[in-house]
């Protein structure tokens, strides 16, 4: 697997699919030359939603969270790239929106922490990325391609 496949979890909130930013928030990673390996409009049910945010369930806002993120549909997609999960989470903005910088997805589109529109893996967090895939995904629904600007996209390859 050469660097360029680095691979991240994304998933567009029951908010972000209520306010019909999908298509903008797709679009955006595609531009940035990342490759679409997988995606599912789905809703989460409760195990899910505890699996995926476990680590929060000490935290007072966990109930919220799980109850919110289950509430409806939401867009999960897996992207690859080079550095793809360091350089999604920048394009996410901090967990505040409020604290987000413009040009970002949550600091364009969010202002309430509790509505923050995306998910995507932490880059801080060793292997987060491959955990979240495997939990909203089987290996057959991820597909092998390539971009036909790949070659575009990347001087090495
Ligand atoms: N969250 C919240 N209140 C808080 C902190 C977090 O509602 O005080 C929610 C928010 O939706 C956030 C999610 O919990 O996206 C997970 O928190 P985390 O710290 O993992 O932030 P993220 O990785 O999403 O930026």
């Amino acid at each position: 697997m050469s660097h360029h496949d680095e691979r991240t979890f994304v998933m567009v909130k029951p908010d972000g699919v209520q306010r019909g930013l999908v298509g903008d928030i797709v679009s955006r990673f595609e531009e940035r030359g990342l490759k679409l390996v997988g995606g599912k409009f789905m809703q989460i049910d409760d195990n899910l939603a505890h699996d995926h945010y476990g680590e929060h369930e000490d935290k007072p806002f966990f109930d919220d969270l799980v109850e919110f993120i289950s509430s409806g549909p939401v867009f999960a997609m897996v992207w690859a790239g080079a550095d793809a999960t360091r350089q999604v989470r920048s394009m996410v903005g901090e967990t505040d929106p409020a604290e987000s910088a413009p040009g970002t997805i949550r600091g364009d589109f969010g202002l309430d922490l509790g509505r923050n529109v995306i998910h995507a893996s932490d880059h801080e967090d060793e292997g987060a990325n491959e955990r979240e895939i495997d939990l909203f995904f089987d290996d057959e629904e991820l597909l092998d391609y390539e971009r036909i600007d790949a070659a575009w996209l990347y001087e090495d390859h």
